[in-house]
């Protein structure tokens, strides 16, 4: 399942980042600021928190979808970006210069896609830990937004950091790779995991690995938006629900065609 490309408008913010063209729609700063209004909502300071929230936000999808880009480029496919109201999409370039047939095949090769797909979220799971450790390393504390990994790299202790938009900002850009990083790699379609998932399965059954990717993107969905509504968390819990129902539908087809079912 792809999610189809948003139609450019005259407000997209369009450059490029080492050679990949990157458009950026107007509602992804509209989303970026109504998912910061609560979170921003401390002390008398919420227009300069929400403007570090936003520049956090825009500055973490970037550098996830730029992984994907690298990754692609590194197979021999161009690529480009668009940030949008979901986040962001690094879209192979289907006619381009580079895609010949040996990146048509590695295109098909689930190792590729597997690296392709990871290098998103690793690219922001490295840089909230490039910040945690140059913090630890300058002898600064912050608090760790997986509190498990605070200990573990002992963030806890060190001096607080003097500049208050800069604390922000940092605790903002960790916050956001972290937690974007860590729902994209769910194996629920269309996110990375789910694609990881499918190409994990077709390793090992290139005939029934999408078949068992979408049961998983179907149970991994009901069980996230069942402890996102236990938690009162209404948003995550219909988004959730709606891919799980998503997945549901297309593994229907999928059976219906004559299928892998049991
Ligand atoms: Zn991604």
């Amino acid at each position: 399942m792809l999610l189809a490309e948003p139609a450019s408008t005259p407000y997209d913010l369009n450059f490029r980042l080492l050679g990949i063209p990157v458009r950026v729609a107007p509602w992804f700063w509209l989303v970026a600021l109504l998912l910061g209004w609560n979170l921003t909502k401390v002390g008398d300071q919420q227009a300069m928190l929400l403007t570090l929230w936003v520049a956090s936000v825009f500055l973490s999808i970037l550098i996830h979808e730029m992984g994907h880009a690298l990754a692609m480029r590194f197979y021999g496919m161009d690529s480009h970006i668009v940030l949008y109201q979901f986040g962001g999409l690094a879209i192979p370039d289907q006619f381009s210069s580079r895609t010949g047939f040996g990146s048509r095949r590695m295109r098909d090769d689930p190792v590729s896609q597997i690296v392709i797909s990871a290098a998103g979220p690793a690219a922001q799971l490295g840089l909230a830990l490039a910040i945690a450790l140059s913090l630890k390393l300058s002898g600064f504390r912050m608090s760790f937004p997986v509190p498990y990994m605070e200990s573990v790299i002992s963030l806890q202790e060190g001096r607080a950091i003097d500049s208050r938009p800069l604390e922000f900002l940092l605790f903002y850009l960790m916050w956001s790779s972290v937690m974007w990083a860590l729902l994209n790699l769910l194996p629920v379609y269309p996110l990375d995991g789910g694609q990881i998932a499918r190409n994990v399965f077709s390793l090992y059954n290139p005939v029934a690995g999408i078949f068992f990717s979408l049961i998983l993107s179907v149970v991994t969905g009901v069980a996230v938006a069942v402890y996102a509504f236990s938690r009162q968390d209404l948003f995550l819990a219909v988004m959730f629900a709606l891919l799980a129902f998503s997945s549901f539908q297309v593994l229907q087809a999928y059976s219906g065609r004559g299928g892998y079912g049991p």
